[in-house]
């Protein structure tokens, strides 16, 4: 969702742009540093050694401008900090980092986390639910994360806790996190709309048939996840979404302004 602050003046923002280049020419990260933190990952690898020196610029700059903080004490490792800054960046590489701009603080549970969340029915009744979650994304932040499905990232096929829970902020730029995202001028939100929707019953009718699914059923919760799991599936199995549904490939394609699929 669009920050209620205006944003800085001009001259502050060169100000910021300086120190930060000067904060990040005095980081000495090693190839292998890089490699103990995301070698393992298959996105990673998918990009070329120029792609891979623009994914670490843009997530040391990351870390130079978010806060990471560990809950109950967990001590949070410069590897890890390394992993999830760059996978937190993969959804931006071909947008911008100030499209992260809305939100300052990523929070970091050793496990999944219990979540408390009150909603209000079509009556007007509040209900309280609880429930375990691996990641959470708020309108201004924070971004929370379970360590341990960030590090079991790539374990299950299309699963990524961290691009997910990004996706949702890259949502929430626009009217509200409702699967659509600011859309780039030339992309055409009715094709993107329709598109989406016909994807959407189809993934219904193939999960009440029992079949074989080519995105995770959580993405039918709402349109939110809708958009959220398919963000990871486009990076984690861009072929299993595309043979899917090309046409929403494509547009996540102009979306993210990346193909993963011409990488492979
Ligand atoms: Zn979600």
């Amino acid at each position: 969702m669009k920050s209620a602050q205006r944003p800085p003046p001009r001259v502050w923002r060169r100000l910021g742009t300086w120190r930060e280049d000067r904060q990040l020419r005095r980081l000495s990260i090693s190839a292998g540093d890089w490699q103990r933190a995301l070698g393992d990952w298959s996105v990673y690898r998918r990009y070329s050694e120029l792609e891979r020196c623009w994914l670490h610029e843009a997530a040391l700059r990351l870390l130079l401008r978010k806060h990471f903080v560990g809950v109950d004490g967990l001590e949070i490792s410069d590897a890890i900090r390394l992993r999830i800054a760059g996978m937190a960046v993969v959804p931006v590489l071909g947008l911008g980092l100030d499209w992260y701009d809305g939100w300052q603080t990523l929070i970091l549970y050793d496990g999944p986390f219990v979540a408390n969340h009150s909603w209000q029915d079509e009556y007007g009744i509040v209900h309280q639910e609880t429930s375990e979650r691996s990641g959470e994304a708020w309108e201004h932040g924070p971004i929370v994360l379970s360590l341990r499905d960030v590090l079991d990232a790539d374990q299950h096929d299309g699963y990524n806790v961290v691009i997910h829970e990004l996706a949702h902020t890259l949502d929430m730029r626009s009217a509200s996190a409702n699967g659509a995202p600011p859309l780039h001028s030339g992309m055409d939100a009715v094709a993107w709309k329709r598109d989406l929707s016909a994807a959407w019953d189809d993934l219904a009718r193939r999960a009440e048939l029992g079949e074989r699914l080519p995105v995770d059923s959580y993405a039918l919760e709402d349109p939110a996840e809708f958009f959220a799991v398919l963000s990871e599936t486009f990076f984690e199995s861009p072929r299993s979404l595309q043979s899917a549904w090309p046409a929403v490939y494509g547009h996540l394609v102009a979306f993210y302004r990346q193909d993963p699929l011409a990488l492979t």
